[in-house]
């Protein structure tokens, strides 16, 4: 170990580096074995972990072990097959390795003069995935972010830079009840008062209702204020449903309005040959969400954003210091500094493109078509029992449920509070991640079933536990 340069010797690395690949190997085959959930307050992890930074080196194969037993064995597992909670992060390992060669070489992906192939692969993955959308590949464009949240801000930045210019006063931006709070917090971080924005109430179906959307756009424009934005579902978080893209994007067609769809849960459903015509519509976003570190099985971070014109990402974020002169470049050789937020950029791409050439689409498209089949499995066999009610279809991988045995006629409130302490109850045992969401008022169970090694015996095991719980709760 060279301390003066921060480096280690040949062997040294190599040692340090086997010793890593034998513990992700070990994690990859061995996590259906593990807890998948981790508790622990504040107070335990400082007692674990809270020590003065040492000025002292130490052993790196010591840290590292220390790591993998001490340290990694503290987190929830987003990508364990008993994760249905949130929107888990199934991930795969040739992404993984893809990640540690962007990191390893430390390629800077900000513009085409410092890496022109990381650029190159980033055009060419959001091409692929233009393609998939249906959107304009030559006029199209995009940019990785960080996930959905930036991927979200960054639409929302374009929008306004695109329909308001500078003086976005009046303007008023529409979405729906079940559209995620990232958007909520773009248009926030983005300068909007809370009065610009319009909460547009979901049907039965949780869609966006098209009359209460049109009644409001109308009584905007009377008022003398600047309707500019619409953002559309494919597929909430909530229940996977899917808003209806085709005639929204009609509305925003007719009342000039930038159409944005988040797809950052559901987007990758495209595909799926069985989803596909859920998401009719979605190739008339102006600008459109996807979430790679979702559905798309990479590891974190990793979100997208499309769009239909690339001239509109350059004309909200170039700006042109004279440090970056020398790199500008011509505008076919991109410089992806100029299509979003950050200047600094890690190369993203290469674990998109390398896990789709080792597996190719096909295999993907079958991972995805089997969480949408699970679920479906899944809400065939809880309408069968007796003890469990499906609150919310099946959709696009997601399914919401509750327990509710016919035979004991509990009230709502008996309901909500069974289910809420199943859940509870079912994360205090670290045996599976099940946390409830709120339909319609009520207190349910749901599942997100995007992770290709989940399968029905995990469900069956989860939901046995859930019924033992059931049975001891006090009324
Ligand atoms: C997860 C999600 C987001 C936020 O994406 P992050 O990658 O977590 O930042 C936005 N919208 C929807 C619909 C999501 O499911």
């Amino acid at each position: 170990m060279n301390e003066a340069t921060l480096t280690l010797s040949q062997e040294q690395m190599k040692t340090l580096g086997y010793q890593l690949i034998e513990a992700l190997v070990s994690h990859h085959s061995t996590q259906h074995d593990k807890l998948p959930v981790a508790i622990a307050s504040r107070a335990e992890m400082d007692s674990l972990f809270l020590e003065e930074a040492p000025e002292e080196p130490s052993d790196a194969n010591q840290v590292l072990q220390f790591v993998v037993d001490k340290v990694l064995t503290k987190s929830t597992l987003l990508s364990h097959p008993k994760s249905f909670s949130f929107v888990p992060g199934p991930s795969n390992y040739v992404s993984v390795i893809g990640d540690a060669l962007a990191t390893g070489y430390n390629i800077f992906s900000g513009s085409w003069a410092t890496s022109p192939v990381a650029a190159e692969l980033e055009i060419v993955t959001l091409q692929w995935l233009l393609q998939l959308y249906g959107l304009p590949k030559r006029k199209g464009g995009g940019i990785f972010t960080s996930g959905g949240s930036m991927a979200n801000l960054t639409a929302l930045a374009t929008a306004r830079s695109v329909k308001c210019g500078d003086d976005f006063s009046k303007a008023v931006i529409y979405l729906s009840d079940q559209t995620h709070s990232s958007n909520v917090k773009a248009i926030r971080i983005l300068g909007f008062r809370k009065e610009q924005i319009r909460v547009i109430p979901t049907d039965g179906e949780l869609k966006l209702s098209l009359n209460k959307l049109k009644n409001c756009i109308a009584k905007d424009r009377l008022e003398g204020l600047q309707p500019f934005c619409l953002i559309g579902n494919a597929g909430t978080t909530n229940t996977g449903s899917v808003d209806p893209l085709t005639e929204l994007s009609k509305i925003c067609k007719a009342e000039n309005l930038w159409f944005h769809i988040d797809g950052a849960y559901g987007g990758a459903a495209i595909l799926s040959n069985k989803a596909k015509s859920l998401l009719k519509g979605i190739s008339k976003a102006d600008s459109l969400t996807v979430d790679p570190h979702k559905w798309f099985f990479q590891p974190y971070e990793m979100g997208c954003l499309l769009v239909r014109n690339h001239k509109h990402l350059s004309h909200t974020f170039t700006e042109k210091p004279e440090y970056l002169k020398d790199i500008e470049g011509n505008t076919s050789e991109i410089n992806f500094y100029d299509l979003g937020v950050q200047l600094t950029r890690r190369f993203n791409a290469l674990k998109f493109y390398m896990s789709v050439k080792t597996f190719g689409l096909n295999a993907f498209r079958k991972a995805i078509t089997s969480g949408i089949d699970l679920a479906e499995a899944v809400e065939d066999k809880l309408r069968k029992s007796n003890k469990w009610q499906v609150v919310f279809p099946a959709t696009l991988a997601v399914i919401n449920f509750r327990y509710n045995p016919i035979a004991k006629g509990y009230d709502e409130k008996a309901l909500d509070h069974i289910n809420q302490t199943i859940s509870e109850r079912v994360v205090n045992s670290q045996k599976a991640l099940l946390v409830t969401t709120a339909l319609h008022g009520q207190v349910v169970l749901r599942m997100c079933l995007i992770n290709p090694r989940t399968t029905m015996h995990d469900i069956e095991e989860t939901l046995k536990l859930c019924e033992g719980f059931a049975d001891t709760i006090n009324l």
